[in-house]
């Protein structure tokens, strides 16, 4: 599904330099803020099930940490490349600022496909990871969590690791773990209700009435199930559901035009977020191409699965109904196609901002954690509503102000604030 030649390092550096143009910004803050500050490459070796080692590539990446520990997740992935981890680690600065928490941004990964290992196999790798790179990171250097095809399960084990080879106990250095081992309530659902809380806020700037709305999403994980759950308490309708088929490798679109019904899909969805076909056509699903996810009659997108997802190639088969499009996975919509969403005046809430919530309540879980105090899930939920209704309006005035869109304002708003703290820190 990648473009030909597509990178996705590239393209968060072309965002950034547009950004620093527009704000003035002097050449060594550019210099500083365009490229990672330290980065990791290592190699990972893991004794198979069947005796033989096979030898893992893994990563991790510190874009920038002048407001605070590195923070962001680890990637499965068979597809991952370095430029891929720089930018989810630019992304992830520019998110923690504009949700204004006190983190700097990273990024991790492995070359890997999870579906192809046992679960001994996959705790063997996680424990191998925290092994190469315990020394640079922690909970007060860098602070990972669980991302594409990983787990509060991975994060447990490398929780575990680190705690070995640091001899006491540092809850507060990885997020994302399960609820009674240092998680915090409301983590599994935060990404996704965050997607709604600014959708909601973006739906009464545009005067529509979110009950009576309809939207496509592209993925059923973690992030599209938990957005689908709470847009649904809010009365809205999902029409279609697009996700991946380990079977077929390819991406399929379910289809129900008088609304999904989530607990009926999340039933019959393997832990990897793909649909069970056989069953959804039992149950009455029209199934299409995975493509067709982007030219369905509704009036918001959720692009909740992968990068690269809105192109120069399929942008123009957005139908004319579309009013909004919340980026719910990190880097779905390339420069090409936002110049055209843009130009058909469809809101776009950025990824950064958009999804932003999975780091807020990180941040809340790692609070929680050195505090060795956790919250109740409306308790979490409730500030996390908070933090994302004032990140939005906040982002959403400076765009009337200025008159750019949402996403060159979120970009302003975030890269003032890191160019801020490295200025006071005497950085640069
Ligand atoms: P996940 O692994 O739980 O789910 C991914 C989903 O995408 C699966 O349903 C899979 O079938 C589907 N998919 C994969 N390729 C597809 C394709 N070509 N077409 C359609 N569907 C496809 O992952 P997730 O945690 O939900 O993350 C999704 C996105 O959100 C990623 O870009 C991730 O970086 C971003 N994100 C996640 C979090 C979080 O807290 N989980 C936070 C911020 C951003």
């Amino acid at each position: 599904m990648a473009e030909k030649g597509f990178n996705a390092y590239h393209m968060a550096q072309t965002q950034f330099d547009n950004v620093a143009e527009k704000l003035e910004m002097d050449q060594a803050v550019r210099a500083l803020l365009r490229e990672p500050l330290r980065e990791y490459h290592f190699l990972i070796p893991v004794r198979m099930d069947d005796g033989a080692f096979r030898i893992f590539k893994g990563f991790r990446v510190q874009h920038n940490d002048a407001r605070g520990p590195c923070k962001g997740g680890i990637r499965f992935h068979p597809q991952e490349t370095a430029d891929t981890v720089r930018a989810l680690a630019m992304w992830m600065t520019w998110k923690c600022a504009v949700a204004d928490i006190p983190l700097g941004g990273g990024k991790g990964g492995v070359i890997c496909d999870p579906h192809d290992l046992s679960m001994r196999e996959q705790e063997a790798l996680c424990r191998g990871w925290v092994r190469q790179i315990y020394l640079n990171v922690g909970p007060v250097q860098d602070v990972p969590a669980p991302d594409v095809m990983t787990s509060g399960q991975h994060m447990l084990w490398m929780l575990d690791e680190y705690e070995r080879l640091s001899g006491g106990k540092y809850p507060g250095f990885i997020t994302g773990k399960p609820v009674g081992m240092g998680g915090s309530l409301g983590r599994t659902e935060a990404t996704g209700y965050g997607v709604i809380y600014h959708t909601r806020e973006a739906l009464k700037d545009i005067e529509m009435d979110i009950s009576k709305t309809t939207a496509a999403v592209q993925g059923f994980g973690n992030v599209a199930q938990y957005l689908i759950e709470l847009y649904n308490q809010y009365g809205g309708k999902v029409r279609s559901v697009s996700c991946w088929d380990q079977q077929e490798k390819k991406a399929f679109t379910f289809i129900k035009k008088e609304g999904v019904n989530l607990p009926m899909l999340r039933g019959i969805t393997d832990r990897f977020g793909s649909i069970n076909r056989t069953k959804a056509k039992d149950l009455g699903y029209e199934i299409t191409a995975g493509e067709e996810w982007i030219d369905q009659n509704v009036d918001i997108l959720f692009p909740a699965a992968l990068e690269n997802s809105i192109t120069g190639t399929n942008v123009e088969s957005i139908s004319k109904q579309v009013k909004l499009i919340a980026e719910g996975a990190n880097g779905p919509t390339t420069p090409e196609a936002d110049t055209v969403i843009n130009g058909r005046k469809i809101t776009l809430i950025p990824d950064f901002l958009a999804n932003a919530g999975g780091v807020t309540c990180s941040y809340f879980e790692q609070v929680q954690s050195n505090m060795n105090y956790f919250w109740s899930r409306d308790e979490v939920l409730g500030k996390l509503d908070e933090k994302m209704t004032m990140a939005f309006h906040a982002v959403l005035d400076l765009s009337k102000h200025r008159d750019v869109p949402l996403r060159e304002s979120a970009y302003m708003i975030a890269i003032s604030r890191v160019a801020e703290a490295c200025h006071m820190r005497g950085w640069v």
